[in-house]
């Protein structure tokens, strides 16, 4: 199987808005690619059905082997937590909590003990470039070390799929580049990854990208 597939996937909003209609699409492992396309092409509506965060209103939509209408919403919910890391524009960091605890508080999900949350949260920080920013809480850090947190939080439970939404869109250039250059590292070591991106120049810049429009892929 593959990490995610969709086959002849539509989603209609209530009020009849199609959001999507009969999108087909296969993400590989070991892939990283954009979804591309302008405001309210579909998107944001996507990245929901990927993540497992709504369910298709047709079609089937099967996540590293797991038909999402076969499961329940507890179940859906624990794939979620063990199978996809999320990564967002607004970096959804906890304030009162330190680079070491916001990355840690992630793997709350996997039901280890503190110490050896904190163990691996220390390793996805050193990963990502921040091994010496471990006791810093988010108003100290910058906003392209904010992401990395974020990304460190998203990748510390090696997940099959990584989801980033916009990951660059509150970030300046240079941030932005280096956070892309962190994404094209993980990838290079083995992470699956998707982002979802208004951004042409950033989906030019991955090996494959996914233009949408008006609900379908183009
Ligand atoms: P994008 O992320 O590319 O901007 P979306 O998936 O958010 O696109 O939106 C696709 C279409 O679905 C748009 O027409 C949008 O207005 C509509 N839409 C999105 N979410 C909802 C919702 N919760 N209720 C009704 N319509 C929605
Ligand atoms: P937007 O791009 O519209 O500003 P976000 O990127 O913050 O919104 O969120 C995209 C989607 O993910 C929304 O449907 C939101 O409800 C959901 N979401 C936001 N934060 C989390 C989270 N920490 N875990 C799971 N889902 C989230």
């Amino acid at each position: 199987h593959a990490v995610a597939e969709l086959v002849g996937v539509s989603k209609s909003y209530a009020g009849g808005v199609a959001a999507l209609r009969s999108v087909d699409m296969v993400v590989e492992y070991g892939e990283l690619l954009a979804i591309v396309g302008p405001s309210g092409s579909g998107k944001s509506t996507m990245l929901n059905l990927i993540g497992t965060l709504d369910r298709p209103s047709s079609g089937t939509v099967c996540i590293d082997g797991f038909d999402v209408a076969t499961l329940s919403d507890r179940q859906l919910s624990a794939l979620r937590s063990r199978r996809i890391g999320f990564v967002f524009q607004q970096f959804h960091l906890a304030a009162g909590r330190d680079a070491l605890g916001n990355v840690a508080d992630g793997l709350l999900y996997t039901g280890a003990g503190r110490r050896d949350r904190e163990q691996r949260a220390e390793a996805a920080l050193t990963r990502v470039g921040l091994g010496k920013r471990l006791t810093h809480r988010p108003y100290q850090l910058s906003g392209g070390e904010r992401q990395r947190v974020a990304i460190a939080r998203a990748v510390a439970g090696d997940p099959p799929l990584l989801l980033a939404d916009e990951p660059t869109g509150n970030l300046d250039s240079v941030a932005g580049g280096g956070v892309m250059e962190l994404l094209h590292e993980l990838h290079q070591s083995g992470t699956t990854i998707l982002v979802i991106t208004h951004d042409r120049e950033i989906a030019d810049s991955l090996p494959r990208q996914v233009q949408m429009r008006d609900g379908q892929v183009v």
